[in-house]
């Protein structure tokens, strides 16, 4: 393995939830929902499996599926994008996270992350021979937020880009108007390019808008977009994402895309088309139930006797494990299985600063109200 790989062993998903296999345990750890996508959409896949979509279909993305998202941003965010030359298929979030670092980002150049961030950053920045610099999200007033003179003292003279994650995982904060002025700002200022990671932007609580970085001004022009049918839809497992930005940052992930995956699968994108234009109504009961799992899951932790950090949208809850004696989330996390039955994920593989991520584990609340409710059961044990 290259050097610059090594660190990256295997990620924490795929150790928690071998855990949670092995030993029968609740998985609270990796964010899958256990319920299925709407059914029409889940038959468009098939029909169009059925009806011979099953050849490569062009290497941007189908047609249709790029025309829905074009039509989807302008509707939600009024935001315009050329179908053509704006708006790529990707093998999900992932794939258009990894192909826009390496697209972006030279070797030696720094990307600013906001920690915790998701493993995959860091992964990619590695990849790219780039330098990631982080800057912490601290609780204040109950929400994960930085400081913006944080943010402002980590940009230097090889920073090219910045990831803004928001909805964020695993901190569940949405960056208000005020902040995003703030990343905006220094994003302007410092001619920086906007990485935007928004999977989880339909996935917000007490009418919390998610506002797209690319709305402020002078940002559209400066911001890949990426977004993910996986969380939208509840299909993590179809691997279906887009990135939309300027025409030349498209053609520059393109150029990277081509030959790692050429295109993306295409039975996924026709039903992803069907989505985006006819079950929204579908997403908007999802994200109603997601609210109140999400209250159910935390007083269900309040009484187990963790402090917790509501969050404001994704499917996650960062809490904090002191109040119940323990002081590291990866000794709890091991352990958890054993203890009490239930599998979460220890935030602080998420941060460089171990410190302030130790504290910290993450449950997800992506579940069927029995499942949340066995599991507070089993860590009400805890004490
Ligand atoms: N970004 C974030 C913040 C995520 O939580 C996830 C996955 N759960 C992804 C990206 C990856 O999305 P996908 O499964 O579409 O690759
Ligand atoms: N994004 C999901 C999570 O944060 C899982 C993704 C993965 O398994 N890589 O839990």
């Amino acid at each position: 393995l290259v050097a610059r790989m090594r660190n990256f062993g295997t990620t924490i998903f795929a150790e928690m939830s071998a855990l949670a296999t092995r030993t029968g345990a609740i998985n609270l750890g990796q964010g899958f929902p256990d319920a299925d996508g709407p059914p029409a959409m889940l038959e468009a896949a098939v029909e169009s499996i059925r009806s011979g979509g099953n050849q490569y279909p062009p290497g941007p993305g189908l047609p249709e599926l790029r025309e829905a998202v074009a039509a989807e941003r302008a509707e939600r965010y009024g935001l315009a994008y050329d179908p053509a030359t704006e708006v790529y298929v990707t093998v999900g979030a992932t794939e258009a996270i990894a192909t826009t670092i390496l697209a972006l980002a030279e070797a030696g150049d720094e990307v600013i992350v906001f920690e915790p961030f998701y493993d995959s950053y860091a992964a990619t920045i590695a990849l790219a021979g780039a330098v990631r610099r982080p800057v912490t999200l601290r609780p204040d007033g109950g929400r994960f937020t930085f400081d913006p003179d944080e943010l402002r003292a980590a940009v230097g003279p090889r920073t090219r880009l910045i990831l803004v994650n928001s909805p964020h995982n695993p901190a569940g904060t949405v960056f208000t108007r005020e902040e995003l002025e703030t990343i905006a700002a220094v994003c302007r200022e410092h001619d920086l390019v906007a990485v935007t990671d928004e999977v989880y932007e339909y996935l917000t609580f007490d009418a919390t808008e998610h506002i797209p970085l690319a709305s402020l001004e002078g940002m559209r022009e400066r911001t890949v977009a990426i977004s993910s049918a996986g969380k939208t839809f509840s299909v993590t497992g179809w691997k279906t994402g887009w990135v939309t930005a300027p025409a030349p940052y498209v053609r520059a992930v393109q150029t990277v895309k081509q030959f790692m995956t050429y295109t993306s699968s295409a039975p996924y994108q026709r039903a992803v088309a069907y989505a985006l234009g006819n079950e929204l109504p579908w997403v908007e009961e999802l994200r109603k139930s997601l609210e109140a799992k999400r209250d159910r899951l935390i007083s269900g932790l309040e009484t187990a006797g963790f402090t917790t950090f509501r969050p404001q949208g994704t499917y996650f809850v960062q809490a904090d494990i002191r109040p119940l004696g323990f002081t590291d989330g990866f000794e709890l996390a091991r352990a958890l299985p054993e203890k009490a039955g239930v599998v979460a994920i220890p935030s602080q593989v998420f941060y460089d600063d171990a410190e302030a991520g130790r504290p910290f584990v993450r449950f997800a609340f992506c579940k069927r109200e029995d499942v949340i409710d066995q599991a507070v059961e089993r860590l009400a044990r805890l004490r």
